[in-house]
C-alpha cells in the first residue's frame, strides 16, 4: 500500500500503482467524471517536486496529489494540448501525408505547426475539421503512453516521412522518451495527456497564420493552426461570447475612438503617445493618487530617466536586464556609460543614502511617477499592456522589521482605495511566501522573512481580504501581496503589487541607526497600486468599455444647442459650469440634434445638455444621461449640484 496525501492534510491508503482516476472514483465518480490530469509530488523522489501527470499514469510510491479538473490553469492546459494531438489526427485523416511541427497549449486554447505539403487551408474547411475532430472525440480513444528507444522512435518517424519530428528527436536523449497514441494517431510527446478524447466535447477553430518552423525565418513557413475547446458545449458558446464583448471593449480600439493614446513607428513601437484627452485622463489618476499619499505621510521625490552603468551593477540590474535591453548610452568620455532606467528603486536608494537615519526617522515612503524603459520584443509588443517605456506609480517604504505590519495594512488601504473609486469591486489578494522546504534559496534572515510573511498574512486578515496563499512563490528576495481584479466580464488581471525586499539595502548598504545604538539594514517595501498607469488606463477601459467613472471622464458633460441659434446661450451655460469644478464642452457644428446626440454618445461623454428656445426663455437646460436617456430640466445651478455630488460620492 502507498499513502496519498491531498491538499486539505486529509492522507489515505491506496494500492501500489493506482492512478488519480481510481483514486478520483474512490472519492466520487462525479469527481472522477471531471478529472483532466493529476500534480504528483512523489515524496521518494522529492526533487523533482510537483509534476503534471497522467490521470491514468500508476503510482509506486507515496505522494501528494492534487487532482486537476478544467477549472485549474494546468487541468486547462493538459485538456488543450491534449486537443493539439485529436487536431492532428484529423488533419491527417482529412489530409494524408502532411507533417507535424509542434502543438502546445496556449493562454487559451492550443494551436499546431504543420506542413501541408503545398495544400491550403482556409476559414471555409473550418467547419470540416471541427466535425472530424468531434466524430473521433466521440470514440473516446485513450491517450496511451509509452516509453520508446531513440532508434524506434527515429526508424518509426523515417518511415512516416516527418523530417519534423526527426529534427525533434535530435535534441532528446535516449531513456527519456516517449510516445503517445490515441486511435489513429502517434506523437512524439512527453505528455501530459487527458485520460481519452471523450472529454473534448465542443471544439472551435480560431485561425490560421503562417508561422517559421522553430519561429526561425530561415527555415520553412508552416500553417499554424488556431484552435480551442472544452468539456461542455455552453462553456464554448459563454467563451466566443466573452470573446466578442472582448472586441468591443478592446483598449487599443476605444483608445482611437476616445482620442486618447496613438502610436507612431516614427516614434517607436511599443511607445506610447498620449493625445490631449488621455493625457489629461493620465493626469488626473496621478493627481488622485498624490493627494492620498500625501495624507498618508509619502514624500515625493524626482529622478533622471538614466542612471550610470554602475548604479546598476550595484543594484544587480544589469545582470538581469544588460544584454537583453536597451544597450547603454554612451558619452564622448571613454567608458562612460548609462542605460535607461528599467526601475526606479536603485535611485530611491540612492536618495535614502543622502543623509543618516535614525529609528525615529523610519518608516520612510518616497513617491514617484517614474517612467521606467525596458525592452519588449517586437512580437510581445500590445497596446498599453505590453510597451517599452512605461510610467510607474512607484513608491518606495523603509522602514523597522517591526514596521512592515503597519506599512502593509496603510498600503493595503491604499490599494482599496484606488480600487472603489475605480469600480473594480471584485479581488482577491495572492500571497507568495517562501517555499518552506527550500529555504536557502532565499536572501535575508529566517527571523525577518517569518516577520514579514507574519505581517502580510496579518494584514491580509485585518483588511478583510479574500486571500490565496502560493508557497515557494516568493522572489528570492522577499515575500509579496498581489491583487488580482475580475474585470466586468470576469477576466482576471493583475493589479497592485506589494512587494517586500531585503535584497536592495543589503546591495546599496543601507542603514539606520537602531535604539540600541548599533547601525541595522532598513526593510525595503516596493509597492505601486496601479502598476503602471499605461497598463493600468487599459485594464481600466477595458472594464468599463470606455465609460469612465464620472469624475475621470475626459469630458463630464458636453451642451448640445439645438440649431446655431442657440450657440450663444450654449457659451452662457458653459461659462456658467466653469464656475463649479466641472468640465465639458460645446458641439457647436451645424449638424441636426439627432446627430449630435449619437456622436457625443459615441465618445461616451455622461452627460448632455440640451439647449433651445425653451431652455433660453428659461433659463435651464435638458439633461440626458449617456446609455439611459431624458433626466428632463435643470436649472444650471441644480445641474452642476447634482453631478458634483455624484463626482464626490464615486471618488470616496
Ligand atoms: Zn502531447
Ligand atoms: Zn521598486
Amino acid at each position: 500500500m502507498i499513502n496519498i496525501s491531498f491538499p486539505d492534510g486529509t492522507v489515505r491508503q491506496y494500492e501500489k500503482g493506482t492512478t488519480a482516476i481510481k483514486i478520483a472514483q474512490s472519492i466520487s465518480d462525479g469527481l472522477a467524471r471531471n478529472v483532466l490530469a493529476a500534480k504528483v509530488n512523489r515524496l521518494n523522489t522529492p526533487e523533482s517536486g510537483f509534476e503534471v501527470w497522467d490521470a491514468t499514469r500508476p503510482i509506486y510510491e507515496d505522494a501528494k496529489l492534487i487532482l486537476l479538473t478544467i477549472n485549474d490553469t494546468e487541468g486547462k492546459s493538459t485538456l488543450w494540448h491534449s486537443s493539439a494531438h485529436l487536431l492532428a489526427e484529423a488533419i491527417e485523416a482529412i489530409y494524408p501525408g502532411t507533417k507535424f511541427g509542434i502543438g502546445p497549449a496556449i493562454e487559451n486554447g492550443f494551436y499546431y505547426d504543420i506542413d501541408l505539403g503545398g495544400k491550403t487551408i482556409s476559414q471555409e474547411d473550418f467547419k470540416k475539421i471541427e466535425d472530424k475532430i468531434i466524430e473521433l472525440a466521440r470514440i473516446g480513444n485513450a491517450y496511451i503512453r509509452k516509453d520508446v528507444s531513440k532508434s524506434d522512435a527515429i526508424e518509426y518517424f523515417k518511415k512516416k516521412g516527418d523530417e519534423y519530428k526527426l529534427e525533434l528527436l535530435d535534441g532528446l536523449q535516449d531513456g527519456t522518451i516517449t510516445f503517445y497514441e490515441q486511435g489513429n494517431f502517434t506523437d512524439l510527446c512527453r505528455g501530459p495527456h487527458i485520460p481519452n478524447t471523450g472529454f473534448i466535447k465542443a471544439v472551435k477553430l480560431m485561425n490560421v497564420a503562417g508561422a517559421y518552423w522553430r519561429g526561425d525565418e530561415k527555415n520553412k513557413m508552416l500553417t499554424r493552426i488556431y484552435a480551442i475547446t472544452f468539456t461542455k458545449q455552453k462553456d464554448l458558446t459563454d467563451y466566443l461570447i466573452l470573446l466578442e464583448e472582448a472586441k468591443k471593449r478592446d483598449h487599443r480600439k476605444l483608445g482611437k475612438e476616445l482620442e486618447l493614446f496613438a502610436f507612431s513607428e516614427k516614434v517607436g513601437m511599443g511607445l506610447p503617445l498620449w493625445l490631449p484627452k488621455g493625457a489629461a485622463l493620465r493626469e488626473r489618476l496621478i493627481q488622485f493618487l498624490q493627494k492620498a499619499q500625501i495624507k498618508d505621510g509619502y514624500l515625493p521625490v524626482a529622478t533622471p530617466h538614466i542612471g550610470n552603468k554602475n548604479l546598476y551593477i550595484t543594484s544587480g540590474h544589469y545582470e538581469k536586464y544588460g544584454a537583453d535591453s536597451f544597450q547603454p548610452i554612451k558619452t564622448p568620455h571613454e567608458g562612460e556609460e548609462f542605460f535607461l532606467k528599467p526601475m526606479n528603486c536603485p535611485h530611491h536608494c540612492e536618495i535614502y543614502k543622502t543623509s543618516p537615519k535614525s529609528y525615529k526617522d523610519l518608516p520612510i515612503r518616497y513617491a514617484e511617477f517614474g517612467t521606467v524603459y525596458r525592452y519588449e520584443q517586437a512580437g510581445e509588443l500590445h497596446g498599453l499592456t505590453r510597451v517599452r517605456g512605461f510610467t510607474q506609480d512607484d513608491a518606495h517604504l523603509f522602514c523597522r522589521p517591526d514596521q512592515v505590519k503597519e506599512e502593509f495594512c496603510k498600503v493595503i488601504d491604499l490599494v482599496l482605495y484606488v480600487f472603489k473609486a475605480l469600480d473594480f469591486n471584485d479581488y482577491t489578494a495572492q500571497i507568495s511566501l517562501r517555499d518552506p522546504d527550500n529555504k536557502t534559496k532565499y536572501i535575508g534572515s529566517d527571523e525577518n522573512w517569518k516577520l514579514a510573511e507574519q505581517a502580510i498574512i496579518e494584514s491580509a486578515a485585518e483588511k478583510g481580504l479574500t486571500t490565496i496563499v502560493e508557497l515557494g512563490e516568493a522572489a528570492f528576495y522577499g515575500p509579496k501581496l498581489d491583487f488580482m481584479v475580475k474585470d466586468a466580464i470576469g477576466r482576471k488581471w493583475q493589479l497592485g503589487t506589494i512587494q517586500v525586499d531585503y535584497n536592495l539595502p543589503e546591495r546599496f548598504e543601507l542603514e539606520y541607526t537602531g535604539s540600541d545604538n548599533q547601525k541595522h539594514r532598513p526593510v525595503m517595501i516596493h509597492r505601486a497600486p496601479f502598476g503602471s498607469l499605461e497598463r493600468f488606463i487599459a485594464v481600466l477601459i477595458e472594464h468599463c468599455a470606455g465609460k469612465f467613472p464620472l469624475w475621470l471622464s475626459p469630458d463630464q458633460f458636453a451642451i448640445l444647442p439645438i440649431s446655431e441659434k442657440y450657440n450663444n446661450y450654449a457659451k452662457k451655460v458653459l461659462d456658467l459650469l466653469k464656475n463649479y469644478d466641472i468640465r465639458g464642452l460645446i458641439d457647436d457644428r451645424n449638424e441636426k440634434i439627432g446627430k449630435k446626440i449619437r456622436d457625443t454618445e459615441l465618445q461616451k461623454v455622461p452627460y448632455m445638455l440640451i439647449v433651445g428656445e425653451k431652455e433660453e426663455a428659461e433659463n435651464i437646460v435638458s439633461v440626458r444621461k449617456q446609455g439611459e436617456g431624458d433626466l428632463g430640466s435643470f436649472g444650471i445651478d441644480d445641474f452642476a449640484n447634482m453631478i458634483n455630488i455624484e463626482i464626490n460620492k464615486l471618488k470616496k
